[in-house]
This record gives C-alpha cells, structure tokens and sequence, in this order.
C-alpha cells in the first residue's frame, strides 16, 4: 500500500512539476530549436513600462563569415504595430530569436524600455513577452490544458472568449471529448492551422505588453486568416506588437511597415507611404501579384 501510494504521489509531483516549468509556453519555441546556450546572466527584474522594443546596431551571424544582420537598427514604438517584411531567408525570425535570446546578438543590443535584454534572466524575459511562433508545437495533453498554458487560472469564459476569437468552435465541437480530448503525438492531430489557431488563441489569453507574431497565420486561408489578424488587432491594441508577414495583405493596416534585406532595414513607413515611394515594398507587391495570379 505505502509502496504504490509513494511512486504514485512522486509520479504526481514530478507531472505537476513540469507542468510549472511549462506553464511558460514560449519554453517550447526553444525546446524547438538546437539552440548552442545563451549565457544567461542576466539579474535585472524586466521592467515594461510603455513598451518601446529597439534593435540598437544588432549584427548576427549564425555562423561566421555568413552575416544575417549587419548593423540593424529598428524601433518597435511603444504600443504600436510594426510589420516586417521580406524575401524568405531574409532574417525576419532571426529578429525574433534575438529578442527571446535563443541566440546571442554578435554585437549591439536589444533594449526594451531602453533596458538591454542581456541584463534580465532569460525565464524572466520570455514569461513577459509573447509569441505565436513560425511553428507551433502542442503538448500531448487536452485542448484546454494546451490553452491554459498560456494563463493557467484563465476561467471557462475567457477560455470560450479566446476560442471564439481564434476560430477554434468548429474544432472543438468536431472533437470527441470537447476540450478534453487529448492532442499532439499521441492524441487528436491537428493541422499546421488549427496548430497556429491554437497558438494564437493562446496569446489572446496571456495578452502581454509585448507580442510578437511570426507568419502566425500562414497555414490558414486567406477568410479565416482575415477574422484572425482583426481579433489580433483587437487584441494587440495599445500593447506593442510584431508581425512578420507572410502575405503582405495582412500588414496594411499595421502602423509601420518595415523591409529587411541583406541583413539591414533598407525602407520604412506606412503601407501607403511605401506604395508612393514605389521602391523595394511595392516591388515585393508586384511580386505578390505576380505569383497569387
Ligand atoms: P526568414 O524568417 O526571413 O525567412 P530566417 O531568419 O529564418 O529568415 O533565416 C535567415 C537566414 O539564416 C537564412 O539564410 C537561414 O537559412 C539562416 N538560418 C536560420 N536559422 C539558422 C540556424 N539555426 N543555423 C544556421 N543558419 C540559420
Ligand atoms: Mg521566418
């Protein structure tokens, strides 16, 4: 009796220990990757004021002599949308990594509020911010542990809320046990876009001052991704956001836009200003055009 109570109890203990340790779900962005340790030093509590995220002369390599950055300077204004655009393999997700610090810029800082990240503990950092990564990946657990990750003492209605808002009624309603049916490996499997919906119902739940959003809505078809980027918008109003686009439909209304190439910002403002100056922005438009025909 003593003897299974024990390991059984134990068993329950480590369950629920792992289950803190993940609460954090931007953890698994970096379970994702074969990421070489970033030294993390930091011990600095994050203080988030307005939100203002600044790539200050970050250059980075991941592997030497094969730049990915050279001497990047990009501003997140405090509370405002900017979009990232840019050809595949332009370094738009490695912005993103550098600001979680799964990679240690080669020189310059990233500062939020003027504060280097460098000088926060890493769990620290990556509790406040948020992310809906290129690709998301579930725990083999219910949908609605899934979705509590992200803010585990969310109640039933924002849990509803955030369902609604990231299209998920349908899923939930085709799944045998509602939200309890089990996902992942060894559960329900769900598409690259249900994968993302979940992802992004997660961060309408957590709502940090900082989001970011990597071709959060690539896998989805251009009528839901349309209802989604409005629940994001609604959502990230007056929080700081990051969007990299896939479609540069989804990047028109953001408050500005930005083009990386070869490592740098080589233009920035709003979709119409853009448009107007008839440069590398409306090119990539044309190129859209070109290849949606
Ligand atoms: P984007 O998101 O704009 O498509 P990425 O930031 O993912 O581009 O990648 C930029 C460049 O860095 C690409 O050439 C890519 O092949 C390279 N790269 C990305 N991740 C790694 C990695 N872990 N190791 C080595 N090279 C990488
Ligand atoms: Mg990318």
């Amino acid at each position: 009796m003593f003897q299974l109570f024990l390991p059984l109890n134990f068993l329950g203990f480590v369950y629920r220990e792992i289950k803190a340790s993940m609460a954090n779900i931007e953890r698994m962005f970096e379970l994702l990757d074969e990421t070489p340790a970033v030294a993390d030093n930091g011990t600095e509590p994050l203080r988030i004021g307005a939100g203002e995220v600044r790539f200050d002369h970050i250059s980075f390599a991941y592997h030497a002599g094969r730049p990915i950055l050279q001497q990047l300077e990009l501003t997140i204004e405090a509370g405002k949308t900017l979009a990232v655009v840019g050809s595949s393999g332009a370094g738009k997700s490695t912005l993103t990594k550098l600001l979680f610090r799964f990679y240690e810029v080669g020189s310059g800082a990233i500062r939020i509020d003027g504060q280097p990240i460098d000088q926060v503990p890493q769990d620290e950092l990556r509790r406040q911010l948020g992310i809906v990564p290129q690709d998301t990946v579930l725990f083999n657990d219910t949908l609605k542990n899934n979705l509590l990750y992200a803010k585990p003492d969310a109640s039933d209605a924002e849990l509803q809320q955030v369902i609604r808002l990231a299209h998920l009624e349908t899923l939930l309603a085709q799944a045998e046990q509602g939200w309890d049916t089990r996902v992942g490996e060894r559960g329900l499997k769900l598409s690259g876009g249900e994968k993302q919906r979940i992802a992004i119902a997660r961060m309408l739940l957590k709502k940090p001052a900082i989001m970011v959003f990597d071709e959060a809505t690539s896998s989805l078809d251009s009528h839901t991704e349309r209802g989604i980027m409005e629940a994001i918008r609604q959502v990230s109003a007056g929080h700081t956001a990051l969007i990299i686009a896939h479609r540069l439909s989804t990047v028109v209304d953001a408050d500005r836009i930005a083009v990386l190439e070869q490592g740098q910002v080589v233009e920035q403002g709003s979709h119409s200003e853009l448009m107007a100056r008839q440069g590398r922005y409306y090119q990539l438009w044309q190129m859209q055009k070109e290849t949606d025909k």
